[in-house]
């Protein structure tokens, strides 16, 4: 066993929580270890896929089905799963994790750099005073240790930061926010929009909130990043940094302090622990290539290893204090499991506007907010759900919609085709105590990690949301004028809306919670964890800005108590 010098605070992953812990923290002058498990993804260098065309890339960017079935199984179902982005994801042959046959969870991930700050669709939302107060309200869950302005600046702090496009629109269940000039509609959004608020009163249509630049700060420029070139290929890695990545912005800010020192390929499996004085001293790190054991101290722990594998990390580091997990006390680590409930879509033709085509490939689309149980009570379901949608134009490859041969099938190859518009519904899932992970100490991983169960599926309630946003979906498509409609009502198995959340919530009581208001172990004074498994609700929006925000808060508290000796 190797031991490792002492830092001020080791964080645990490199993805959007872990490289806003590490810009924080070494901003506030704190010695600070990164650690990641993955391999090292370098901005610029690595992304070797970016801008090859698809007639360069093997297969045409498909991936052989014999590849998928050996190495990609879970993975496959992801949209974002191309031959250009695997290696942006793991291989689930060899990352293994159990569900129940009759409950399949879709666990996306990726380990390397960046985690999958790489890979995100970039969507951007505060959540609002309502979700804040919704636990409270219905009493499903506990309630949040916080209110919308306990957030609200670091919020700001967040997307002036990351660089968010989007528009003001005052609406309070997505707050406004310090944003960058929004991206434009497409004239079929703008006449979509139209109809859409003419016939459902309280119904909005906006640009999409999105972490691109659209006007670059100084403070972003001196980072090296510039304004977004449309090119849409952003999963491959953006050699602008015009969208937010822990490569484009978070890491290279550490960086430049002087106050971070990152290792690769560090497989944290336990966080330490001393009972004398009841602190984490710091973590045991499986070196993933050589296998070499190594242990790091540090005078706090941050865990932002993301949803699943920080818990996995907390639940397997047992002592005699804690033989259920490090600041278990509660009981309720590795319960209340969420992520949105997606899947439910429709889309159709919208007749006209031939003589309209968009410009470039606009990474972004359009979001309808929340609607439901805002004024008023929907009896069907508690809370609600918001939609992302967009519209185009159909290319060549519209299959039996073209007819003819020869020169006349060519020509008519070059014109664009009719415009389309679809849309997807987020719902928000329930805090269900059922719906948990837990560690399996018969199996272990080739790292000798106990492998993860997960246990989670959808309640009443989200089935009968489901049916709404179907029905919703079908409603406006009408209002919109779409004619061709194709409707999905069923939802996707959780996990693949890539929003897992919960595990480690935020509460007011020890009791009932791991973490209080700042993220900070209600047991273990000096361990926080500030990614998606601190979630007390899901609410509808995208999640990760509000990890953002509240990695940032958590750091700020963190170096607070450890200037004042309170840590
Ligand atoms: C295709 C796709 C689209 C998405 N779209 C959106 C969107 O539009 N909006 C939105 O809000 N969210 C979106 N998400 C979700 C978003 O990416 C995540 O919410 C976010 O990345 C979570 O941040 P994180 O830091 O918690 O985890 P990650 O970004 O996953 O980073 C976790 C890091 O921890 C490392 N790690 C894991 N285990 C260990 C260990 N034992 N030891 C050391 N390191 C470890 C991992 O390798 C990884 O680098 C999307 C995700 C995907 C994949």
């Amino acid at each position: 066993m190797t031991k490792q010098a002492d830092f001020d605070a080791i964080v645990v992953g490199s993805g959007i929580s872990g490289g806003w812990a590490a810009k924080e923290l070494t901003e506030r002058g704190l010695k600070v270890l990164l650690l990641e498990r993955g391999k090292a993804v370098r901005h610029r260098q690595d992304y070797d896929m970016e801008g090859v065309p698809p007639w360069d890339l093997p297969n045409r960017n498909e991936i052989p089905e014999a590849e998928l079935d050996k190495h990609y199984k879970v993975q496959r179902d992801c949209y974002a799963f191309k031959e250009a982005t695997k290696k942006h994801f793991v291989k689930d042959s060899e990352n293994p994790y159990e569900h129940p046959e009759d409950k399949p969870f879709k666990w996306i991930r990726g380990y390397q750099t960046g985690g999958r700050s790489l890979l995100w669709n970039r969507q951007c939302y505060r959540l609002g005073e309502i979700d804040f107060a919704a636990n409270k309200l219905d009493g499903h869950g506990v309630d949040w240790p916080i209110r919308y302005a306990d957030i609200a600046p670091w919020y700001d702090r967040a997307e002036e930061f990351a660089g968010i496009s989007g528009s003001m629109e005052g609406l309070p269940q997505v707050p406004d926010g310090v944003f960058q000039p929004p991206m434009e509609m497409t004239y079929v959004e703008e006449d979509c929009k139209k109809k859409l608020e003419t016939s459902f009163p309280g119904r909005k249509m906006i640009i999409g909130r999105t972490a691109h630049l659209t006007k670059p700060t100084e403070e972003q420029m001196k980072l090296g990043r510039l304004a977004c070139k449309s090119r849409n290929e952003c999963e491959r890695g953006c050699s602008f940094g015009a969208y937010f990545s822990s490569q484009s912005a978070t890491l290279p800010a550490a960086e430049r302090t002087g106050n971070l020192t990152m290792v690769h390929n560090a497989v944290v499996q336990r966080i330490n622990f001393d009972e004398a004085s009841n602190r984490a001293t710091g973590v045991y790190v499986v070196d993933a290539v050589t296998n070499e054991r190594r242990e790091y101290t540090g005078k706090m722990v941050f865990m932002c290893a993301s949803t699943l594998p920080t818990t996995q990390i907390m639940l397997n580091s047992k002592s005699e204090r804690f033989p259920n997990g490090i600041a278990n006390d509660s009981g309720t680590l590795g319960h209340y499991l969420m992520d949105h409930m997606g899947g439910m879509s429709g889309g159709g033709r919208i007749a006209g506007f031939l003589d309209k085509y968009q410009i470039g490939r606009r990474p972004n689309g359009v979001y309808i907010p929340r609607y439901s149980n805002i004024d008023d009570k929907d009896d069907r379901f508690l809370r609600g759900f918001g939609f992302q949608g967009g519209s185009w134009r159909q290319g060549w490859n519209r299959g039996g919609d073209i007819r003819g041969v020869g020169e006349d099938l060519k020509a008519e190859l070059r014109q664009p085709g009719p415009w389309g518009f679809a849309m997807g519904g987020f719902g928000e899932m329930l805090p269900y105590k059922s719906n948990r992970v837990w560690l399996d100490d018969k199996i272990v991983d080739q790292w000798h990690m106990p492998i993860l169960h997960v246990d989670c599926e959808f309640g009443d309630n989200e089935k009968a949301m489901a049916k709404a946003i179907a029905d919703d979906i079908r409603g406006m498509l009408e209002a919109m004028g779409a004619t061709d409609i194709w409707l999905n009502p069923d939802p996707a198995p959780p996990g693949l809306m890539i929003h897992e959340m919960g595990t480690a919530r935020m509460g007011h009581d020890p009791a009932t919670s791991v973490l209080n208001s700042v993220n900070q172990a209600h047991d273990v004074p000096n361990l926080f964890v500030t990614d998606g498994s601190c979630m007390t609700s899901s609410a509808c929006q995208n999640p990760s800005l509000t990890y953002m925000a509240l990695t940032a808060r958590a750091a700020d508290a963190a170096a607070d108590m450890l200037a004042e000796g309170t840590l």
